[in-house]
């Protein structure tokens, strides 16, 4: 039996890179998909690849940041689609100034991305909550290698403050959920070759060769690869797997 039979899964950011590839791959194991992201056309076309290769999926447009739509979208799910059980909050961005770049893109950098990639968490989680409870669901919270570290390679303080909290939020929910016996954990991608990094990985070959030298797999990762782990969080195979990171970044903390 596949192993997201009878679950509905929500996944923010779907219209691309690594969450268009967990929506895909939920949707093989059986889960009903619902893609949402600020993109709504490329959200759609991906709902439609799932639908075209047999699976269950639809798509609506969602801006992470705005609460108020996040809890719309919510609703209109419950009302059309039904009871989510699976939250995966994906969306993201990233940007590389650090405190000491222009003082116009330093603060743009700070408030962009802790609005969508720490405050988007906790607001589509915020309009989910009560079905997750009721179904005794599962969150995943995509991280970072910026979860953890900010040594190698120069990222904004914003987003290594934005994927630090990412992992706080995953641990605080974990602890408070567990008696819902909903289960929140996280993902911790590490150099993934996505539309987030063409620009860096076409430009900027020094950085690639950081992010590579500090690889022992050897390679950068492909979304793919992150679907297996996010498949297993969601799933029953981690029925006693809660408030942990899965880091899927080739062995990247290792050296
Ligand atoms: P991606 O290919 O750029 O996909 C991110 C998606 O999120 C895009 O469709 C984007 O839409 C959407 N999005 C951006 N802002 C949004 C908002 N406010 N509301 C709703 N959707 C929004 O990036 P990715 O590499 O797959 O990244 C996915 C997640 O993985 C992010 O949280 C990222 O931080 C994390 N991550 C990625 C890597 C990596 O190496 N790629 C490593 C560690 C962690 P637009 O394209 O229209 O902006």
């Amino acid at each position: 039996m596949p192993l997201l039979e009878n679950h509905i899964a929500v996944v923010t950011g779907a219209a691309s890179g690594i969450g268009r590839a967990i929506a895909a791959g939920y949707a093989r194991e059986g889960a009903r998909v619902v893609l949402l992201d600020m993109n709504e056309k490329a959200a759609a076309e991906a709902a439609q690849e799932i639908r075209s290769a047999g699976g269950k999926a639809e798509s609506f447009a969602l801006d992470v940041t705005k609460r108020d739509d996040c809890v719309a979208v919510a609703k209109k799910i419950a009302d059309t689609v039904g009871q989510v059980s699976i939250l995966v909050n994906n969306a993201g961005i990233a940007r590389r100034n650090g405190m000491l770049g222009a003082p116009e893109a330093v603060i743009s950098d700070w408030e962009d991305i802790i609005a969508i990639n720490l405050t988007g968490v906790f607001n589509v989680t915020y309009a989910f909550l009560s079905s997750l409870r009721a179904a005794r669901g599962r969150i995943v919270n995509i991280g970072s290698i910026q979860s953890f570290v900010h040594l190698r390679t120069p990222s904004s303080p914003a987003y290594t403050a934005s994927k630090h909290g990412v992992l706080g939020f995953t641990k605080a929910l974990a602890a408070e959920l567990g008696k819902d016996g909903v289960r929140v954990n996280a993902i911790g991608p590490g150099f993934i070759e996505t539309p987030l990094n063409e620009k860096v990985r076409a430009t900027n070959p020094d950085l690639v060769r950081v992010f590579m030298d500090h690889t022992p797999l050897g390679r950068p990762g492909k979304p793919e690869d992150i679907v297996g782990p996010a498949i297993f969080l969601a799933c029953d195979l981690s029925a006693y797997v809660s408030g942990s990171i899965v880091m899927v970044d080739g062995g990247y903390r290792t050296i």
